[in-house]
């Protein structure tokens, strides 16, 4: 992150708070969209919301996504920059921008932050950050064939096969289920739609390629869309006013894939998603989705689209155990080789790796690029040594996030003067509730469990019980500063 302050003329007060400062206003003004939008709102459109840097007054963010920024532009500009000025002194607009894109982005949007200087080009970071890094390598590959067609659908991943899909105890039953559907063939839809959840980088995408791919083969026609896509596409149809075409293309489709379905928001688009849906359905059509959650836990989604979206099979990826993991590790090494055949890795190194990632199967494949990288850079055999430094970051990096429900059990109680078995029980007091409440709270917002998973870890209660107490704890947060200062504390406490 830098600051240019060399090309800010004259006094700029935001140069002048200093890179640190700009950083930490930043955080609390996510801080408080949080607070203020709700953890569901702010884990879709802000949480990969990151400041580049501040110059001539306007603050430029970027998003991975085309998608996002153009969102985000037309929905909470305002609010971001209002937030933004009442935490830093001197901000005059915000520019989005799109990590690694190599265009400039358009100038934010002219109703909304206003700027009083041209926005200045944004030169594309040099590497965008954290885990989205690492699909780089993928998207290099040429895509397998276009189908995109002007349904705005995806390319398939050509590398993402049910030949390198590794089968082990957590990914067993989806993938039994997805060869099942793959191999019908026009007959009646078995499971329908096929739902598919798990936490990121389980294999939720490779899945649904592979199934793309089988199904393509068999002569079938496919679209593969992100709800990204979904979105971007039917907004884009409906200002150009053929919301009709749109639907009827999308009905003329023999299997639909939608990936990261957690993202569809907005209203007018939700009705769409679940017309499509039925529609689909009830032409026999296969439909198979993918999610971070299990169907009940989309909120945004009217309660009819997550019923149809439950009425097929669910099911479950787990994480990735130690032998799934080397096996993975393995095969992907394996095709790296086939392009580098004078990379190495021996199985001391192998093993290292697949004990030390333990987060997803995307830091795997960041661990074994790096790996490729450090080797053909120094054109030395990866040792222990090398691999250790070459993937350090991927293993320091996952360490603080990962906290546990216990923890976070022993904590809240000590604060608040209660035993961690009163948290569990079934008491109903004062005392016992709110504690236990935001505990439960701080278990959805810091961890990846899910809420019926959470729930048993609360003493076996229902899942319902754990999204009143997150929903009531959000909402007091938004309005008693005291308790939002307290939970943050808490959450500082137990990242650190
Ligand atoms: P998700 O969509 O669930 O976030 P992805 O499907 O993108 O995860 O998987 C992340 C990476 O891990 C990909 O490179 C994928 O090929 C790899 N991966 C995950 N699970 C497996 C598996 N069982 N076998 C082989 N590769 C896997
Ligand atoms: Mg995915």
């Amino acid at each position: 992150m830098r600051l240019d302050g060399s090309l800010a003329e004259g006094v700029d007060p935001v140069s002048a708070m200093g890179d640190g400062a700009v950083q930490a206003a930043w955080q609390r003004v996510k801080r408080r969209l949080r607070a203020e939008l709700g953890e569901d709102v702010f884990a879709s459109w802000f949480a990969r919301l990151e400041l580049q840097d501040v110059e001539g007054g306007i603050a430029r963010l970027t998003v991975p996504t085309r998608f996002l920024k153009s969102w985000i532009e037309s929905h909470y500009l305002d609010r971001v920059l209002a937030t933004f000025r009442s935490e830093a002194d001197g901000i005059e607009g915000i520019a989005v921008g799109v990590r690694g894109a190599s265009a400039p982005p358009r100038p934010a949007a002219p109703k909304a932050a206003a700027a009083p200087r041209p926005v200045p080009a944004m030169s594309a970071p040099a590497l965008p950050e954290g885990g989205e890094a690492e699909r780089g390598p993928r998207h290099a590959h040429p895509p397998a064939s276009g189908e995109a067609g002007d349904l705005g659908g995806a390319p398939l991943d050509a590398r993402l096969t049910f030949e390198s899909f590794v089968v082990g105890r957590s990914n067993a039953l989806a993938h039994a289920a997805a060869e099942r559907v793959a191999r019908t063939d026009g007959g009646p839809a078995l499971y329908n739609p096929l739902y598919f959840h798990a936490g990121v980088g389980l294999g939720k995408t490779h899945l649904l390629h592979a199934i793309g791919h089988a199904v393509k083969m068999a002569g079938r026609r496919v679209t593969y869309l992100t709800a990204d896509r979904f979105m971007y596409g039917f907004v884009n149809a409906l200002k150009t006013q053929n919301a009709l075409a749109f639907k009827e293309r999308l009905r003329a489709i023999d299997l639909l894939i939608l990936d990261d379905v957690q993202f569809i928001q907005g209203r007018s688009i939700q009705a769409e998603f679940g017309h499509t849906l039925n529609a689909l359905i009830d032409a026999g059509r296969q439909v198979v989705v993918a999610s971070d959650r299990p169907p009940a836990e989309l909120e945004s989604l009217d309660e009819r689209v997550r019923s149809r979206l439950a009425g097929g099979l669910v099911v479950e990826i787990g994480t990735l155990d130690e032998t799934l993991r080397a096996q993975i590790l393995l095969s992907r090494l394996e095709a790296v080789r086939a392009a580098h055949p004078s990379f190495e890795v021996g199985p001391a190194v192998a093993e290292y790796v697949a004990k030390a990632i333990t987060a997803n199967g995307r830091d795997l494949e960041g661990a074994v690029n790096r790996l490729l990288a450090h080797a053909t850079l120094t054109g030395a055999p990866v040792t222990l040594d090398t691999a250790e430094t070459a993937i350090r970051d991927l293993v320091k990096n996952r360490e603080p996030k990962r906290v546990k429900i216990e923890d976070i059990q022993k904590l809240v109680a000590s604060r608040y003067n209660v035993s961690r078995s009163d948290i569990l029980s079934e008491r109903r007091t004062a005392a016992v509730v709110k504690p236990r409440q935001i505990a439960m709270y701080l278990s959805k917002v810091l961890t990846l469990r899910s809420l019926p998973e959470i729930g048993r870890r609360f003493g076996g209660r229902d899942h319902t019980t754990v999204l009143h107490a997150v929903r009531k704890i959000e909402k007091a947060i938004g309005e008693d500063t005291a308790l939002c200062d307290e939970v943050e504390l808490l959450k500082r406490m137990l990242q650190d």
